[in-house]
């Protein structure tokens, strides 16, 4: 018991501002263009969907963005989160790595999503905004966004993506015990769901379109993107803020390996930007490193275009790593990180060489969980193991090699929900379904010609 294995801060001590990476990016981000003109989009394209504030933050090149005392105040029920250090887990892999792991799954919805959703409906409330419409793929999202607009006394209308609301049926119970209401996508409610023939499985681009559908035709409802937007990113940032500060009580100069998993990029982006901003003013090095699965390789084998972020076109394009805009992923278990395409910023950031990506079979991630959670017992969720399957590599390289590395975690949140995936691994039936050269160029075939 001589080595402390908890790095808590004080109520005190939570941040108070987010950051904002684009102040301090070598080169700026390519803007987003009109889907019609191709022209940069500007605030007034944006006001249909979003309050104000989240479109002031979307452009935002402030380097850091005071935190809503209102927000705060919610934050704090489960803010600051604690970072581990994996004293079990590194005597069992035998490595002189240290190991550490900042933990998102004590929210309430059991993910970092909540960072975003209550800045997001507290921000739609003042502006008189009711009714928030979203999707949702795996139910987190739609978890997290039902949570905030309850407190915030909001009505919530999820798009779940038709594959995880037939497979994961409580999934839909807990957005509605959070108040939210469910619809299967694509439902009979919009053009962009009548599209589809009905049972279709869906996917994360599909579901988008028809809450952004709904959104615009409501002048009293707004739209709320649980991922991908600068302004998601910059709330998760608060993380990777809280990550430095409990790093440095744990006696450590700074990280050698920071990672995390990315599907659209944000709980990666929370954890990495802090970090990258040190490494960029020469404070640390650490390599910052985003991993995928391999049946969704959007960073690793995408291409760096303009595409939509929605598979009916209705939203801004985006430069952005993408396997183009009607990619459909096979069910593979981790339902977040299923998306075509990545963040801009995540996606601009490793097109400039500032940070790495790779990507992993959902086997190794499983046993990578399972080891997990027999050794710090925790269970992780499907798409936080994709970052803890890298670190279990890089840990058994630096026994190799000897090297006493410090390596950084961002546990997105807890798999108990997620106990049937757990069963197929158990069982012996999870596969793997890495995605074709075919089944890659018929979708990059869809992303449109604009450079
Ligand atoms: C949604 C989700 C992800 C993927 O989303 P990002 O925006 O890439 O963070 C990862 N982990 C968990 C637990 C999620 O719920």
């Amino acid at each position: 018991m001589s080595e402390p294995r908890k790095f808590l801060l004080d109520d005190s001590e939570m941040p108070t501002h987010w950051y904002n990476i684009v102040a301090d990016l070598p080169t700026p981000p390519p803007p987003p263009l009109h889907p019609g003109t191709h022209q940069p989009v500007g605030p007034d394209d944006l006001a249909p969907l979003f309050p104000p504030e989240l479109i002031a933050q979307e452009v935002s090149t402030e380097r850091y963005i005071e935190i809503p005392e209102a927000v705060r105040e919610v934050y704090a029920q489960y803010r600051p989160s604690p970072l581990f250090r994996a004293h079990n887990l590194e005597r069992k892999l035998g490595t002189p790595a240290r190991i550490y792991y900042k933990y998102e799954g004590v929210s309430p919805a059991g993910s970092h999503k909540v960072n975003t959703s209550i800045p997001q409906a507290y921000y739609n409330k003042i502006n008189g905004i009711n009714r928030l419409t979203t999707e949702t793929g795996a139910g987190q999202w739609g978890t997290a966004l039902s949570y905030a607009c309850s407190l915030f006394d909001m009505t919530c209308e999820v798009w779940q993506v038709g594959a995880s609301y037939d497979s994961k049926p409580q999934r839909r119970t807990l957005i509605e015990v959070f108040g939210g209401t469910v619809h299967r996508s694509p439902s009979r409610m919009t053009e962009s769901g009548k599209a589809f023939e009905e049972g279709h499985p869906g996917s994360l681009g599909i579901a988008i379109s028809e809450a952004v559908e709904l959104a615009a035709q409501d002048p009293q409802a707004k739209y709320a993107l649980g991922s991908v937007l600068n302004h998601v990113l910059l709330h998760q940032t608060i993380s990777g803020e809280e990550t430095l500060k409990q790093l440095a009580k744990a006696g450590e100069s700074g990280a050698d390996l920071v990672v995390g998993c990315a599907g659209g990029g944000s709980n990666f982006a929370g954890l990495a930007f802090p970090f990258l901003r040190e490494k960029l003013a020469g404070n640390q090095n650490p390599r910052i490193l985003a991993v995928e699965p391999t049946s969704c390789p959007t960073l690793t084998r995408g291409e760096y275009r303009y595409d939509f972020g929605d598979t009916a076109g209705l939203t801004p394009l985006m430069k952005m790593y993408t396997l183009g805009h009607d990619f459909v992923p096979s069910t593979i278990h981790a339902g977040g990180l299923r998306y075509h395409g990545m963040a801009p910023l995540v996606s601009h950031a490793v097109h400039e060489g500032l940070i790495e990506a790779t990507a992993l079979h959902q086997t190794e991630c499983f046993e990578a969980a399972v080891e997990f959670a027999r050794t710090e017992g925790i269970v992780p969720a499907p798409e936080s193991s994709h970052a803890l399957a890298q670190a279990r590599r890089e840990a058994l390289e630096a026994k190799e090699s000897g090297e006493e590395k410090v390596i950084v975690i961002l546990l997105s949140g807890h798999g108990l929900l997620e106990l049937g995936a757990y069963d197929s691994f158990l069982s012996g039936h999870l596969e793997d379904d890495p995605l074709s050269e075919d089944a890659l160029a018929t979708a990059l075939a869809g992303v449109p010609q604009i450079d």
